[in-house]
C-alpha cells in the first residue's frame, strides 16, 4: 500500500478516490500508470432515487505532467453507477479532469502559464505533449475584455502586422508597458468605433499620445482627444534616422565589387556605422577582416576611408544623433537646415519629414520620458513582432498578447479557478 501511496504522491494527485495499481508500463518514450477512480454511490441525479455500483468505464487516457524528465500517461478507469429505480447511468468525477475532458487540470494550468510566455504554440504543445488544439482550446477560455472606465494619460499608437498584408492597431499605456486596445484593421472608422464607446471623462485624462512619424493617425487622434498633445514616438525619430543610414551605406557599399575587401568590411561591419559613436568600445581585438588588432573606433576609421560621401553622411548622422539625444532641439533643426540642400536623396527624404513635424518633435524631446522606457516599447514591439507569428486567426493572437503582456500570474490563476468551479 505504501508504495501506490508514493506513486500518488509523486503525481501530486488530491483526489482520494483514485487508487493507482502496483505496476507500471515502462515504454521507451514514456510511462503508463493505471488507477482507478471508485467511491460509495452517489443519489440520482433524475430522480434522487437510490444509485448502485455497476462496472468501470473503459480507461481514459489522461496524458500527464513530465516525471523525473519522462513523458507519463494515465489510464483511469472510472467507476459507472446505475439507479436502481429509474435506470440512468451516471460516471464518477474527480478533480483530477473536468467532466466530460481528457486533460487534466494541472496540465491546463500549465498551458495557461507557458501562454504567458513568449512560446510557440506548437513548443508548448510538444513540450506538455497535448495536441495544438488543446492549447488552443486554453486560449479560448480567456476573453479580452476592454475597461471602460479608464484611460491612460500618456498612450502610444502603433500599427503591427499580425500576419502578411494583414495589419492591426495597438494602443498602449506608455508608462506601464500595458496594451490597451489591439483592432483587427486600422482604418479610421475601426479606431474611431473603438474610442467612441469611452466617456467624455475617461477620454479627457488622455494628455499624451505617441505615435511614429509618418502615421495616419494624427488627424483621427485630434478628433477624438482634442485635448491631448501628438507627440513624435522618440524611438521611431531614432529608427528613421538609422535606416537612412544604414540605406547610404548599402548604396556606397554595392559601388564596390562583391570580392573587394571594401565591400567586405562595410557589410560585416555594418552595426558600428549605426551606432551611436560615443559608445563605441575601445577595446583591441584581432579583425581577421583586416587581418590586424584594431578597436571599433578604429574599423569605423577605415571603413570611412572608403568614402568621403560616406563619411560626411555618417558625421551628419552623428551630429544629428548627438543633438537628438541631448534633447538640443535648436542645434538638431539647425543642422538640418543648414545641411538638407547637399544631402543624398535617402537623407533629404528623412530631414523633410523632420522639418514638417517640426512642432511634433519639439513635444518629443520636452517630454520627461526616460530612455529606460523607451527600450521598454522597444521590447514591447519586438515581442508583439515575434508573438504575431502563426496566428491565422485575429481573436487568439490578440488574446496571445493580452496573456503575454497584461496578466500577472496571480491574476490568472484567480479566473482561472473561477471557471474551474463553474
Ligand atoms: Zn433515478
Amino acid at each position: 500500500m505504501e508504495q501506490l501511496d508514493y506513486i500518488k504522491e509523486s503525481l501530486d494527485i488530491k483526489d482520494p478516490n483514485i487508487t493507482f495499481e502496483k505496476t507500471f508500463d515502462k515504454f521507451f518514450t514514456h510511462r503508463e500508470y493505471h488507477a482507478k477512480l471508485d467511491y460509495d454511490p452517489p443519489q440520482c441525479s433524475v430522480c434522487q432515487g437510490k444509485m448502485a455500483k455497476y462496472d468501470f468505464q473503459k480507461p481514459c487516457k489522461i496524458p500527464y505532467l513530465e516525471m523525473a524528465g519522462c513523458k507519463v500517461l494515465i489510464r483511469l478507469k472510472k467507476r459507472r453507477f446505475k439507479c436502481q429505480a429509474c435506470g440512468k447511468m451516471a460516471v464518477a468525477k474527480t478533480s483530477l479532469v473536468r467532466e466530460n475532458h481528457q486533460i487534466p487540470n494541472i496540465i491546463n494550468h500549465k498551458i495557461t502559464d507557458k501562454l504567458m510566455s513568449r512560446e510557440a504554440m506548437t513548443k508548448i504543445a510538444e513540450d506538455l505533449s497535448v495536441s495544438v488544439s488543446t492549447v488552443y482550446r486554453q486560449l479560448n477560455r480567456f476573453e479580452c475584455k476592454t475597461d471602460l472606465t479608464w484611460l491612460p494619460e500618456n498612450m502610444s499608437w502603433d500599427e503591427y502586422a499580425f500576419k502578411k498584408g494583414k495589419m492591426s492597431f495597438i494602443a498602449q499605456d506608455f508608462d506601464a508597458n500595458k496594451i490597451i486596445a489591439i483592432l483587427d484593421g486600422r482604418t479610421q472608422a475601426v479606431i474611431r468605433n473603438h474610442f467612441m464607446r469611452y466617456s467624455h471623462k475617461v477620454s479627457s485624462r488622455v494628455k499624451v499620445i505617441t505615435m511614429d512619424m509618418f502615421s495616419p493617425y494624427y488627424d483621427i487622434a485630434k478628433q477624438l482627444f482634442p485635448k491631448a498633445k501628438i507627440v513624435l514616438d522618440r524611438f521611431h525619430i531614432v529608427q528613421h534616422l538609422s535606416r537612412a543610414m544604414n540605406r547610404f551605406r548599402i548604396q556606397i557599399m554595392n559601388q564596390f565589387e562583391h570580392q573587394s575587401y571594401e565591400y567586405k568590411a562595410l557589410k560585416r561591419y555594418w552595426k558600428l556605422i549605426q551606432q551611436d559613436s560615443r559608445n563605441l568600445n575601445d577595446k583591441r581585438f584581432y579583425r581577421p577582416t583586416f587581418r590586424m588588432h584594431l578597436t571599433n573606433q578604429e574599423i569605423v576609421q577605415r571603413l570611412l576611408s572608403y568614402s568621403d560621401e560616406l563619411r560626411h553622411h555618417y558625421e551628419l548622422f552623428q551630429c544629428l544623433l548627438f543633438h537628438f539625444q541631448e534633447k538640443q532641439e535648436k542645434h538638431f533643426f539647425e543642422l538640418i537646415s543648414d545641411t538638407i540642400k547637399q544631402v543624398h536623396p535617402i537623407f533629404k527624404t528623412v530631414l523633410s519629414t523632420f522639418l514638417k513635424d517640426k512642432e511634433k518633435i519639439i513635444n518629443a524631446l520636452k517630454l520627461p520620458y526616460s530612455n529606460a522606457k523607451l527600450e521598454a516599447t522597444n521590447n514591447l514591439i519586438k515581442v508583439i513582432k515575434r508573438n504575431a507569428f502563426g496566428f491565422r486567426n485575429f481573436e487568439n493572437f490578440k488574446k496571445r498578447i493580452y496573456l503575454a503582456l497584461n496578466t500577472t500570474k496571480e491574476k490568472t490563476k484567480l479566473v482561472l479557478s473561477r471557471c474551474y468551479t463553474q
